[in-house]
């Protein structure tokens, strides 16, 4: 008889069960794992600089100087029009987040969103135009920088984050916070952390009530 080995192997280090965040230990990023925020930079620099060459998959690191073969005037305009919402595309939900979101609003009293965004309007807004949820329900931190999320966390006692750039991510584990990586192409390297491929595995992971 062949043993089956797989409920006894180890978890790997830092993976969380199924099921067991409650609904208000969990906070989220924006761009990357909200918001499709790389395909509205795409989308723009398309459409304001004719460069249609390159694809999300093209996308490697979270510094786009660093891996994507054009001007870096064009990767800061293209970025400061994103920052601004000053632009005629639609920024798109990623999918699912919308389902998960609004299962979870209804859980707890408000649902927490850090993002290192320097102003909190234009990704604000959109959020509220995405979730349909009383405007209390959503609470958008906006720090300007990646390191200042921990202050946030900490203080909103929120001990998982899910986070697309890797680097916050071990800031964040050096801090006490799970960091959940939100699978995208440029975070494509070893780590120790759980990682969700999408909403539906983000849900997975929640201990929602009963019948909810
Ligand atoms: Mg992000």
């Amino acid at each position: 008889m062949e043993e089956d080995t797989r409920s006894n192997a180890p978890a790997p280090a830092g993976a969380i069960a199924s099921g067991r965040i409650a609904p208000g230990e969990l906070a989220f990023d924006i761009d990357g794992v909200v918001a499709n925020t790389m395909r509205l930079f795409l989308d723009i620099v398309r459409d304001r600089y004719g460069i249609n060459h390159i694809r999300l998959e093209d996308i490697t690191c979270y510094n786009l100087e660093d891996c994507l073969d054009i001007d870096p005037e064009v990767i800061t305009d293209g970025i400061r029009m994103l920052l601004q919402g000053d632009y005629p595309h639609v920024l798109q939900p990623m999918d699912g987040c919308r389902r998960v979101l609004e299962r979870l609003g209804r859980e707890v009293p408000r649902l927490l969103f850090v993002t290192a965004r320097p102003n909190r309007d234009v990704i604000t807004r959109w959020l509220h135009d995405l979730l349909s949820l009383p405007e209390q329900a959503i609470e958008v931190v906006a720090t300007g920088s990646f390191e200042a999320k921990i202050d946030v966390l900490r203080e909103a006692r929120v001990g998982h984050f899910v986070e697309d750039r890797l680097e916050t991510c071990f800031l964040l584990a050096d801090a006490g916070i799970a960091p959940i990586v939100y699978r995208q192409p440029w975070n494509r390297r070893p780590h120790p952390f759980t990682e969700v491929g999408g909403w539906d595995d983000i849900e997975a992971l929640l201990r929602f009530s009963p019948g909810s």
